[in-house]
């Protein structure tokens, strides 16, 4: 079996090229064609040896993240892309151009097991993780295609934090100064929270930001729409949150999905109020994007923006999440399941 290469640190490269007998300098030429010049293929390696390149690509491969489909935005400059992996799964992300500033949105598994009853991305389950090797990769893809790009959000298909290890191996790798170099706090990672995994990412040292799908003030509302609740209390929730920024410094925003009649009612903002008066967290309200298989309508802009400033007179901090790429916007985990359909 060969060994990905795209996922190695500088360090580990060194080692497996000195157990190879290559000279040292060749795993820093290598590590840096990888990582800044996005090379994916020994033979587009020039500045190696002709024999050098066949020797490695014998050992070691590169991981597989092939685009199989792209959808552009007529409004904007969004694209969604589907990606198959080498066994043929398949994989959403997304590209959007806003501000000046060029942010991606990748998957972390292939499906998910969390079971949120309004997402798509969940409703085949769990395939398998995402390796560290195929989120560098996906995240070079998708360069290869725009250009560099400034931030990323782990909030596409999948749990990161049910893929804890490969993700922060993957963060590791991209945020590398000898690397690719992209600063941590241009990531943002959100889970439906598993709490011990929150613990473990605050103790981490890899300080990117944080974000935790809410979506519900009471608990009883949170278990019947995330099975997650079930195992973890939003008190409970809320203490890993505040240890989150205790350790970090860096304010958690949670994410709000608004479902008319169901979260938006004067009851839920009172319970907000009592959970987040105070605090220095960042609520996120975002439209729902209707699926087949969750009967609630799409959020209407003006019922989000009336709760916005409910939240606001109450003094919590809420903003609305600017929607791109309406015309594409099969909610997330939409794209595959279409596809694979
Ligand atoms: N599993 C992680 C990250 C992927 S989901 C998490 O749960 O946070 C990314 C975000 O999209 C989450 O906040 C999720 O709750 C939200 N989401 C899922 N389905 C949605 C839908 N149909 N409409 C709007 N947001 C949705």
């Amino acid at each position: 079996m060969k060994e990905t290469i795209n996922d190695k640190t500088l360090k580990e490269l060194e080692d497996l090229f000195e157990k190879k007998s290559y000279k040292k300098f060749r795993a820093r030429q290598v590590y840096r064609q990888i990582h800044i010049n996005k090379v994916n293929d020994f033979d587009a390696i020039t500045d190696l040896p002709k024999d050098m390149r066949f020797d490695l690509s014998k050992d070691f491969k590169f991981a597989k993240v092939e685009k199989i489909k792209e959808y552009k935005s007529g409004i904007d400059r969004t694209k969604k892309y589907l990606f198959e992996l080498e066994d043929k799964n398949i994989i959403e992300a997304v590209f959007m151009d806003y501000n000046k500033r060029k942010t991606i949105c990748i998957s972390s598994q292939v499906g998910c097991r969390m079971g949120c009853s309004f997402c798509a991305s969940t409703k085949n389950g769990l395939k398998r993780n995402l390796t560290s090797a195929e989120l560098v990769e996906e995240v070079y893809s998708l360069e290869r295609e725009n250009g560099d790009i400034n931030n990323i959000v782990i909030m596409g298909i999948g749990e990161p934090l049910d893929n804890y290890n490969n993700i922060v191996k993957f963060i590791k790798i991209i945020t590398d100064e000898k690397g690719r170099n992209l600063s941590h706090r241009s990531i943002t990672l959100s889970t439906s929270g598993l709490v011990p995994r929150i613990y473990d990412l605050a103790d981490s040292k890899l300080d990117v930001n944080l974000a935790i799908s809410l979506h519900y003030a009471f608990d009883y509302k949170r278990r019947e729409y995330m099975p997650v609740a079930k195992k973890y209390s939003l008190e409970n929730l809320i203490k890993a949150s505040d240890y989150y920024l205790e350790k970090t410094k860096r304010r958690v925003s949670m994410e709000y999905v608004l479902i008319d009649g169901v979260n938006n009612t004067k009851e839920d903002i009172d319970q907000l109020c009592r959970l987040f008066k105070g605090k220095n967290i960042h609520i996120n309200l975002i439209p729902l994007n209707p699926i087949e298989e969750f009967k609630h309508e799409k959020t209407k802009k003006a019922l989000i923006n009336k709760f916005q400033v409910a939240l606001e007179k109450r003094g919590l901090n809420a903003t609305v999440r600017q929607a791109m790429g309406s015309d594409i916007n099969a909610a997330c985990g939409q794209l595959r399941n279409n596809y694979a359909r």
